[in-house]
Order: structure tokens, then C-alpha cells, then sequence
């Protein structure tokens, strides 16, 4: 399949998951606008040497997903674009109780608000194309709570009913709009968080991975970024033009559980 000649604004996508996806796409064919809130030349230089691999146009934009007239202005100054990956997320564990007020509103800012601002932004461009495609990167937390991640927990189920919401207020016109709820991908984010289960677990890092993180997964295997990546080309595909309002899970088996 090709998606030659659309623009795919990936948010979050300097690295992990993001970056995986705005490769997959790349390689099926469109451009590119990676995103985070640096502006540093190593994050435009990955955008180009991103469109060179792929053969594609390939920018990066920065802007602040914790601030919704940035997610606005990400979408303006990248002329729309005809996919919008909603993927920037941040994660804190805590017992509710001590959950840092500051970390429970980036969160909800970054793994749900932003969400908000850029399909809000997105969408009369994609109505007037009469095609768009919106990817959530929710989570199996979307689906699934864990003790000590309420914010993120309430986060990726908010974000799974905007997309429902989303996808209803858009049927029939093109414009299709999942979530992707992949369970543990080993990426930067995971990795921050395994000292953070250590503690509130009293475990080594060996246990914490086998029995706190991918005990929930019964493959016993992390979700690679190239699926997740590879999952969000079907969703951007033809076969998937029906396909709207749902979620896919890539967890390994975690929610069939
Ligand atoms: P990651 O830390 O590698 O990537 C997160 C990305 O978000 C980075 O590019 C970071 O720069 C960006 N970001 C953070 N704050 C931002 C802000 N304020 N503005 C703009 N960009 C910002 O983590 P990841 O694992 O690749 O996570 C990507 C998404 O996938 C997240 O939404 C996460 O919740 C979700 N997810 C991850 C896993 C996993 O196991 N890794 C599982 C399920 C869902």
C-alpha cells in the first residue's frame, strides 16, 4: 500500500514508539513532521535523515504537548495533515495518596489533553479533504488499570473514549479514528519507570521486568515499536476504511486476560 502524497503529523516522535511509527510510515510512503517539545539540531537532524532513508519529506516541529495552543500551532504550521498519530506521553508511578499533584497535570495534559487540541485542530482540513486518519497511542492501561499509575490509567481511558467520541462525530465522512493499546513496549518510557517499580515493589530490576511487568503479558514478550508502527499503516490503509471508534490491542495477550 502506499500512502504517497499525505502528511503524517506523529506528536511525541523523537523517540520510542513515535519514532518507530513515523518510520513505518516513511516507508509506506509519507511525509513526515516528527515532534517534541525540544528544539535542539539533533531532533531536525533526525527528521532528515529520516526523509533521506525513506525518500521522503521529513520535518521536525517543536511544540510543548503540555500546552494546548502548541498542539494547535504544531498542526497550523505543518499545513494540516491528512494523519495525525496522537502518541506524546509521559508516565509517573506513585501510591495515590503521594501522587504529585504537578505530575498528575502532565500527564492528563500530555497523554490526553494534547489529544483534544490537535484532532480539534486537524479535523476541518482532513473534512475538507474528505480523508484523514486519527491513531491514538492509548495503552493496555487504556483497558486495564495497575496499582500506583492512577493518572496515566485515567489518562489512556479518556483517551479511548475520545476516540469513540471522535469517531462518531466524523463517520461517513472519510475520517476513521482509533486507538492502538499496546501493552509493554521496551522503549526510554518503560525504561524510567523500572526503578520506579522497584521501590514500590521492594524488587530487583531481573523480577520487576518478569513478574510485575511482563507477568501481565502472557506472550513473555515486549511489543516491538516496528508493530506498533506497522499496525498504524493498516489503520491508515484501505482495509481499514470501516474500521473506526475501536481499539486494537497489541499487549501480547494482557487484555484477553
Ligand atoms: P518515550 O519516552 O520513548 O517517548 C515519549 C515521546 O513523547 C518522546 O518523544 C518525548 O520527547 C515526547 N514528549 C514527552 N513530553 C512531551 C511534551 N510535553 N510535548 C511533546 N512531546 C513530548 O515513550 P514511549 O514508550 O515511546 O511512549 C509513547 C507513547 O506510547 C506514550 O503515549 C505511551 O503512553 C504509549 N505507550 C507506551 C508503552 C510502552 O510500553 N512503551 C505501552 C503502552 C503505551
Amino acid at each position: 500500500m502506499s500512502l504517497a502524497g499525505k502528511t503524517a503529523i506523529i506528536t511525541g516522535s523523537n523517540s520510542g514508539i513515535g519514532l518507530g511509527v513515523a518510520h513505518e510510515l516513511a516507508r509506506a510512503g509519507a511525509n513526515i513532521v516528527l515532534n517534541s517539545f525540544t528544539d535542539r539540531a539533533e531532533d531536525h537532524a533526525l527528521a532528515e535523515k529520516l526523509g533521506r532513508e525513506h525518500g521522503v519529506t521529513a520535518r521536525y516541529i517543536a511544540a510543548d504537548m503540555s500546552k494546548g495552543d502548541d498542539c494547535r500551532a504544531l498542526v497550523e504550521k505543518a499545513g494540516g495533515c491528512d494523519i495525525l498519530v496522537n502518541n506524546a506521553g509521559i508516565q509517573h508511578v506513585a501510591p495515590i495518596e503521594s501522587f504529585p499533584v504537578d505530575k498528575w497535570n502532565a500527564i492528563i495534559a500530555i497523554n490526553l489533553t494534547s489529544a483534544f487540541h490537535t484532532t480539534a485542530a486537524a479535523l476541518p482540513g482532513m473534512r475538507k479533504a474528505g480523508w484523514g486518519r486519527i491513531v491514538n497511542i492509548a495503552s493496555a492501561h487504556g483497558l486495564r488499570a495497575s496499582p500506583f499509575k492512577s493518572a496515566y490509567v485515567a489518562a489512556k481511558h479518556g483517551i479511548v473514549g475520545l476516540t469513540k467520541t471522535a469517531a462518531l462525530e466524523t463517520a461517513g465522512q472519510g475520517i476513521t479514528v482509533n486507538a492502538i493499546c499496546p501493552g509493554y513496549v521496551l522503549t526510554p518510557l518503560v525504561e524510567a519507570q523500572i526503578p520506579d517499580q522497584m521501590k514500590a515493589h521492594n524488587m530487583d530490576r531481573e523480577t520487576v521486568i518478569r513478574e510485575v511487568m511482563l507477568d501481565r503479558q502472557p506472550s513473555r514478550q515486549f511489543a516491538t515499536v516496528e508493530q506498533i508502527g506497522g499496525t498504524t499503516v493498516y489503520l491508515c490503509s484501505a482495509a481499514a476504511d470501516q474500521v473506526t471508534g475501536t481499539t486494537i490491542s497489541v499487549d501480547g495477550g494482557w487484555t484477553a486476560m
